[in-house]
């Protein structure tokens, strides 16, 4: 007789972590709930959640690893398939160099506690420079901005808008209500939205398009894709202008102010105001609203990054924030403080670093170790010294997700080797030679080490397995291990050994700043009850951590096996103050006007001279929809169809094209037909598409995708057209015709 038992875990399909309690059967999940007892989300979930039933009953997924032969794909052992992929990973290292060999990481590392933790790990063992990642495709500016401001790396220096208490929240191009938060992880986004106007504060969302957040706002402005940041230096100005800063707790914590004050000066709304498309009188009331409110919070999101001046524009909401005294204050951005402090195991000292070195054909600088993803193309296609040759993906579908996949498609035809870890195969991985299935979230644990450096409450919480993998399928963690002691020589080495190693390496960087000076390796390495994998990482971040034990120092602090006996999570209170302890720069303050910021001011003041074009695309996000994979879930993606252009009546009458009818829309890189929606939510000049789909490529494997395919929107947008600062491809604010079509 079977009987029927409760997991607890967050959930891994946004960033949001919200508790759900998954029921069990066997081996099979019988429902997926809303944990009520979850002191961060409160029993909210979205239906995404549902996703996690239908994700590990899917027929289509890839149970085993698969090589591509001259007959079609073939399943192998996992042994045979890890030793023949170094082999050939060595080989064409040996020929051709090391950087010869690269390496994508998609975001649903986040949610898997070995691939985020022992990424690095493999990383180091290829000792490449080819290092790209998804966060290039639409990060980049913020970790660049934040990097240079606070001196920290990713995700530990990013301010979050602490939204339980503001008064006045301000969001730019993002859509939190749909989206559910990002770089802001929060739990039950709808509620905590509401809760603002409730408790008398203002909600303002500042847009293209009048999307859900934006409905829900007590004021909505529409902005011309691109121009965020020339709205945001006028809001900057005008706090100069009228004598409305002040620098709050950052007072004595800043360098750069007069800088800025001078770089505003070119900014007057009142120049800025028709290239944004909103009055100047307005920018400045609502400057004047957002600086006189008790507390206020901007927060920009993917329309302040993908886009022509994304470094500009993140730059821009955090001056807001800290000129008007909004920085470190509670309601105002605060940084989350995390139980398990994952940049205590980062190298010390480093702060943050870009431009040690540039790639190799674009001259991008690097930033953290990684080169835009914008340039991954151009990395395979351009012969020379350091050419790539081989790519290794982790959980990513660049062909749907990155810039120009027309390109990038082509460029991955060319490649000697390519080998990804995805449990799926999709439009990407159809491409590649061997791949490497991972398990899905419920069949591993799991702690939000990353997610929880940026979350608008502190929290802990161990998410549990649900269902046991099957038995020799490896987690994430130890396919990476494997193949790095593979690459490293060590094949013959057990994995307990390598993974020593490994922890080793975690505990000493850990300990080289710790508060608890007299702890060291030996008994840190001694004390730790868990035995091997990432378990081992999250019990010393958490052991060593801000409300930790100090490993028995503090004996009522915090222990993994404290946090595991609370399988609904723990809740640490609200954030605190603690901006002191945060600034890393060289200088010890908060650098107000890095060089960077002042220097591409130059590019965008020739973008406000220069003619705008007539139609620009933008993307859209859906509440069913986060990753491409989420398309092959039948409950996310039933009812109408979803991949649709928006466009406005106005344009839709002056074009030509028809609600239901089809459109063409072609940019410099590529065309695609798709049918019309019109709305006028949307400001006129500018068309809508949602990105991650186009699930009708030959020689994928998604049942469920392929019935609702939609087409693809990165195959309109441009390589070329990027954010100077950090090489962040431009996926909003492409330049394209738009005409009426008959058919795909
Ligand atoms: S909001 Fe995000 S984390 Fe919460 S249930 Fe939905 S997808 Fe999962």
């Amino acid at each position: 007789m079977s009987v029927e038992r409760t997991a607890y875990r967050s959930c891994p399909f946004c960033e949001a972590t919200c508790g759900t309690a998954i029921t069990v059967d066997g081996d099979r999940i019988t429902g997926v709930r809303g944990d009520r007892d979850d002191p961060f989300s409160r029993g909210f979930i979205c239906p995404k959640a549902y996703g996690l039933k239908e994700l590990h009953a899917d027929p289509d997924r890839l149970r085993n690893p698969m090589k591509r032969t001259p007959e079609g794909w073939r399943e192998i052992e996992w042994k045979t398939a890890y030793d023949e992929i170094a082999a050939r990973l060595q080989e064409i290292r040996q020929a051709h160099g090391n950087d010869s060999v690269g390496m994508y990481t998609g975001n649903p590392v986040v949610h898997d506690l070995g691939a985020l933790l022992y990424r690095p790990v493999f990383q180091r063992a290829l000792d490449s420079r080819s290092m790209f990642n998804s966060s290039a495709i639409d990060t980049l500016p913020k970790i660049v901005q934040t990097g240079l401001m606070f001196g920290r790396q990713f995700p530990t220096g990013v301010p979050v808008p602490d939204i339980d208490r503001t008064d006045f929240l301000l969001v730019v191009g993002a859509n939190p209500m749909v989206s559910h938060g990002s770089l802001m992880t929060m739990p039950d986004a709808p509620g905590r939205l509401k809760a603002i106007g409730a408790r008398g504060g203002k909600l303002v969302v500042i847009d293209p398009r009048r999307s859900e957040t934006a409905k829900l706002a007590d004021e909505h402005f529409f902005l011309r894709p691109g121009t965020d940041a020339l709205l945001l230096l006028a809001m900057v100005h005008t706090l100069f202008d009228e004598s409305l800063f002040d620098l709050g707790a950052a007072t004595g914590l800043v360098t750069g102010f007069r800088e800025v004050e001078s770089a505003a000066r070119d900014y007057a709304p009142e120049r800025v105001a028709e290239r944004c498309g909103i009055d100047a009188d307005a920018i400045r009331r609502l400057t004047r609203e957002f600086a006189s409110s008790p507390s206020a919070a901007c927060y920009g999101r993917l329309g302040t990054c993908v886009q022509e001046f994304g470094t500009l524009a993140s730059w821009g909401c955090d001056l807001l924030n800290i000129l008007t005294g909004n920085l470190d204050r509670p309601g105002g951005v605060m940084f989350t403080t995390p139980a398990a402090p994952v940049d205590a195991a980062l190298p010390k000292g480093v702060g943050f670093e870009i431009g040690r070195w540039f790639s190799r054909v674009g001259k991008h600088p690097e930033v953290g170790g990684l080169i835009p993803s914008s340039a991954m193309a151009e990395e395979i296609l351009t012969p020379g010294d350091g050419q790539v040759r081989a790519m290794f993906l982790l959980m990513t579908n660049p062909l749907r997700s990155a810039a120009n996949s027309t390109q990038l498609e082509a460029a991955f035809a060319k490649l000697d080797l390519l080998v990804a870890v995805d449990f799926y195969l999709n439009e990407t991985t159809s491409h590649a030679d061997y791949i490497l299935p991972t398990p899905t979230a419920a069949e591993h644990e799991h702690y939000d080490v990353g997610l929880y450096c940026l979350s608008v409450r502190n929290v802990a919480k161990w998410s549990q397995t649900a269902v046991e993998p099957a038995p020799g399928a490896p987690h994430t963690w130890e396919i990476l291990a494997n193949l790095g002691a593979r690459m490293m020589g060590l094949a013959d080495v057990p994995l307990q050994y390598i993974d020593d190693l490994v922890l080793r390496q975690y505990v000493e960087a850990a300990l080289e700043d710790c508060r608890w000076e007299d702890l060291h390796s030996e008994e840190a390495i001694g004390k730790l009850e868990s035995q091997i994998g990432p378990e081992r990482i999250v019990e010393l971040l958490l052991r060593i951590g801000p409300y930790g034990d100090g490993f028995g120092r503090n004996p009522d602090g915090l222990t993994l096996a404290k946090v595991k006996a609370e399988p609904h999570g723990i809740d640490l209170g609200p954030l605190r103050p603690r901006l002191r302890e945060v600034i890393n720069t060289a200088s010890g303050r908060v650098e107000l006007a890095p060089a960077l910021m002042l220097g591409d001011l130059e590019r965008l003041e020739r973008r406000l001279s220069s003619d705008p074009a007539p139609m620009l695309l933008i993307g859209r996000r859906d509440l069913r929809s986060t990753n491409s994979f989420t398309h092959n879930l039948p409950a996310l993606v039933k009812g109408p169809q979803r991949c649709t252009l928006h466009i406005h009546s106005g344009d839709a009458d002056r074009i030509g094209v028809t609600a239901g009818g089809n459109a063409r829309v072609t940019s410099r890189v590529g065309s695609v037909v798709v049918p019309v929606e019109i709305t006028d939510d949307l400001m006129p000049g500018v068309v809508s598409l949602p990105h991650g789909w186009g699930h009708d490529a030959d020689g994928s494997r998604l049942q469920t995708a392929g019935k609702h395919a939609g087409v693809n929107a990165n195959i309109l947008t441009d390589d070329r057209a990027y954010d100077t600062a950090s090489g962040t491809a431009v996926l909003f604010g492409t330049p394209v015709d738009v005409t009426p079509a008959s058919s795909g």
